[in-house]
């Protein structure tokens, strides 16, 4: 039995089941069971959680004894812990989201090993006839600087025919499935003619710590835009849930930015701003490697250190 069992427990408790200890939530409270639309079919939406920003001052306060309680105010212990990468105390806090989103967004997604996942089972159930089709709009030339992105944009016309191909490919590829199905074909094996395009589920379970960590990587403009929506549908959900740890992930993380000492070493040689013309003269004699230089380049744009001609 616990310590709170019994007749120690107020009349209040014993008479409404759904009153807890636990500390509640309100800006996670709102987003439970509101589903936030991510691409044609998707959806992300908060199923449970634990902690909040408290809870993650709290556990750090452990590590330093009760000598120092309160000595900080939680958003100042808060942000410090995360500028110096004191993380443990940030995986404290959970989050349990269902999201359904194409095959090959949770292709990407599921790379992210720390969290607890239980997924749709197309050996169980029927998949459904749902698949992406990008909003016009986000479809785009294959990249030339980046083999993994998109570059410039198609025509209007370009972009109606591929979406045309891509309904025409999808409206065949259900049909065999259905076929396969009534041929009394294994769900298991029926499926494989399906594309990455059609939508799965799961249930995923994530502790803040690893969740700034995916929010990191997949909000970042490299990502591919289709799991970008879902990280910025999350994010909203924890700025509003941990809004100190938030503000804190965002000015040291995820707005920040990290300079290499080849970085610093051309910083400081001074000289500042410079035109462009002069800092690739500079950036070819310093680094070897092409992708270093072009993000130095960027580094220095964003840090308004080379002049606009
Ligand atoms: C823009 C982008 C492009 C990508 N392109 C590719 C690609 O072309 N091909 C490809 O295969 N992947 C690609 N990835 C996936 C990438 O390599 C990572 O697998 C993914 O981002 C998950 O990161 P993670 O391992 O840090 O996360 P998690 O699996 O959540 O792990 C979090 C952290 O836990 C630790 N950890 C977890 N498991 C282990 C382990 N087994 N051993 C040691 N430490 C561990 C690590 O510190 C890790 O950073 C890409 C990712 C991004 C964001």
């Amino acid at each position: 039995m616990s310590e709170h069992s019994g007749s120690e427990l107020p009349a209040r408790i014993l008479n409404d089941l759904q009153t807890s200890f636990r500390p509640v939530n309100k800006g996670a409270e709102k987003w439970l069971y509101r589903p936030i639309p991510c691409l044609n079919h998707g959806f992300v939406y908060l199923v449970d959680y634990m902690g909040n920003d408290e809870a993650i001052a709290q556990a750090a306060r452990v590590s330093y004894g009760t000598g120092t309680k309160k000595a900080q105010t939680d958003a100042g212990l808060i942000r410090h812990l995360l500028r110096h990468a004191h993380t443990t105390p940030f995986e404290m806090v959970e989050f349990k989201f269902h999201c359904k989103m194409p095959i090959f967004v949770a292709r990407q997604w599921i790379r992210h090993r720390m969290a607890s996942v239980n997924e749709y089972s197309g050996r169980y159930s029927e998949m459904l006839d749902e698949f992406y089709l990008p909003e016009p709009e986000v479809i785009r030339k294959q990249s030339v600087s980046n083999r993994q992105g998109r570059g410039d944009d198609l025509t209007v016309e370009q972009q109606r025919e591929v979406i045309s191909i891509l309904k025409a490919e999808f409206a065949s590829q259900y049909d065999a499935y259905q076929k396969l199905l009534r041929m009394d074909v294994a769900k298991e094996l029926a499926r494989i003619g399906l594309s990455v395009a059609n939508y799965t589920q799961w249930y995923w379970k994530i502790d803040l710590h690893n969740l700034m960590h995916f929010l990191r990587l997949r909000l970042d403009s490299h990502a591919q835009h289709e799991i970008q929506v879902y990280g910025q549908a999350m994010a909203r959900i924890i700025e509003s849930a941990v809004p100190i740890a938030y503000q804190a992930f965002s000015d040291y993380r995820l707005n920040a930015m990290s300079l290499t000492a080849l970085d610093i070493s051309f910083i400081q040689s001074g000289g500042w701003p410079r035109s462009e013309e002069q800092v690739l003269k500079e950036l070819a004699a310093r680094f070897s490697n092409k992708r270093e230089r072009d993000e130095c380049l960027q580094k220095l744009k964003q840090l308004s250190l080379v002049r606009r001609e």
